[in-house]
């Protein structure tokens, strides 16, 4: 069965086309800055072929004219003919309340991922282009909503309700929906493999250290627990977001600032985080650099980070009473040696101790960094969303 995976943001389109067979990537490809002049397509076709092609892409139906171009083509294509594409997988942010697993898409899906703009407007009129795109060009193929709040949905009422007025959550949805839920089910199944044990027999917490960074504490396969909140801005803090603050902090950045509610929002989400505190970069691999060379709030920065994933880790061990395992993924979670050490040192408390060794050879590959005496086993496992959503996919039309 090959799977045609879609993620869209709101200039971009990610694609993986794969083969589910036998989890085989067929063909992959990423179209930027849609909507401008000098847009970019790369492809990665079949026999290591690479194109990269600067032109007008005017808008994602167009850019997904491009793909299916791209994929029959003669010379570098993967498939014959578009019809050989027997489901599409797309990645939707947010599915608020109404949805706790993946769906089959239809009209009456469509209008209720219409009706979760409002809490997630950045993100959810992007994938419902993508969507309706795909039904434009390719109208009879079936395809599956994946959202990456569905596996937040099992979190219990007492953790996803915030200590303010409960009419905000009856009459406008306040409330913890969390997000990344699809990396963190990939790995924490991945985990469980490598443990030799069923998912709903133990207990994880994944650290998602992006850009966007979150951690969910996976109580027997469920996640009961998460950093992210109403929005991804709250938790940890990331590359430009702050993460959680003292709310009454909004107010007086407002009026220290003179700036609008959402000047102070958009601060808070691109002109904060690692960004904002070491005044260098959000990428983690600058902020080390300047680091060694002896910048000392690029070393405050991420000694902030690593604190902060530092203390959820503590406080999901405690809610759970104990786990099995702790992941570490995304860029700078399967990347960053030192951050993971910063962040399980001291630890050997709570049954955490580092294989300093391994954790510095474990550079985005699979591998468990911990000693054979540590109680709580860490692993660096890479995320692959795009695998998950294609077996979401398999998994409902088959
Ligand atoms: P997102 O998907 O949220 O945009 P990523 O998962 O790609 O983010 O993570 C980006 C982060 O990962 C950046 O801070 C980057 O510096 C870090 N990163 C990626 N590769 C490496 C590496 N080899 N060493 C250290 N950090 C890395």
């Amino acid at each position: 069965m090959k799977v045609l995976v879609i993620n869209t943001g709101s200039s971009s389109l990610k694609y993986q086309l794969m083969d589910m067979d036998n989890e085989i990537l067929l063909a992959k490809g990423l179209c930027e800055r849609i909507g401008f002049y000098d847009s970019v397509h790369k492809y990665y076709g079949k026999n290591g072929y690479y194109n990269k092609t600067v032109k007008n892409i005017k808008s994602h139906l167009e850019a997904i004219e491009d793909m299916l171009k791209y994929l029959v083509n003669e010379d570098y294509g993967v498939i014959a003919d578009i019809g050989e594409i027997e489901a599409i997988g797309h990645r939707v942010v947010h599915g608020g309340e109404k949805f706790t697993e993946s769906v089959v898409i239809d009209s009456n899906v469509l209008q209720a991922i219409r009706n979760c703009i409002d809490l997630a407007p950045l993100h959810n009129p992007a994938n419902i282009i993508g969507i309706e795109a795909c039904m434009h060009e390719v109208p009879d193929t079936p395809m599956v909503a994946v959202f990456d709040t569905a596996f937040h949905q099992t979190i219990p009422m007492y953790a996803y309700v915030y200590a303010i007025p409960y009419e905000l959550y009856e009459n406008y949805g306040v409330r913890k929906y969390g997000f990344h839920g699809t990396s963190h089910r990939y790995v924490s199944k991945r985990v469980a493999k490598l443990i030799g044990k069923p998912v709903e027999e133990i207990n994880l917490v994944s650290c998602h250290l992006g850009n966007g960074a979150s951690i969910c504490a996976i109580k027997k396969g469920k996640s009961i627990e998460t950093s992210m909140g109403f929005t991804p801005l709250s938790g940890l803090a990331m590359g430009t977001r702050s993460g959680s603050i003292d709310p009454a902090l909004i107010s007086y950045i407002m009026e220290c600032k003179n700036m609008s509610a959402e000047e102070t929002t958009n601060y808070l989400n691109k002109q904060s985080g690692v960004l904002g505190l070491s005044g260098i970069s959000s990428d983690f691999r600058d902020l080390l650099k300047a680091s060694k060379e002896g910048n000392k709030r690029a070393e405050l920065a991420i000694e902030v980070f690593a604190y902060r994933v530092k203390k959820y880790i503590a406080e999901y061990i405690g809610v759970m009473n104990g786990v099995d395992a702790i992941i570490f993924t995304a860029g700078i979670g399967e990347n960053n040696a030192l951050v993971r050490q910063l962040i399980t040192k001291d630890m050997d408390y709570l049954g955490l101790i580092l294989n300093q060794e391994k954790n510095k050879l474990a550079t985005g590959i699979e591998m468990k960094v911990s000693t054979d005496d540590s109680a709580v086993e860490i692993f660096v496992i890479p995320t692959n969303e795009e695998l998950e959503i294609a077996r979401e996919c398999k998994k409902i039309l088959q």
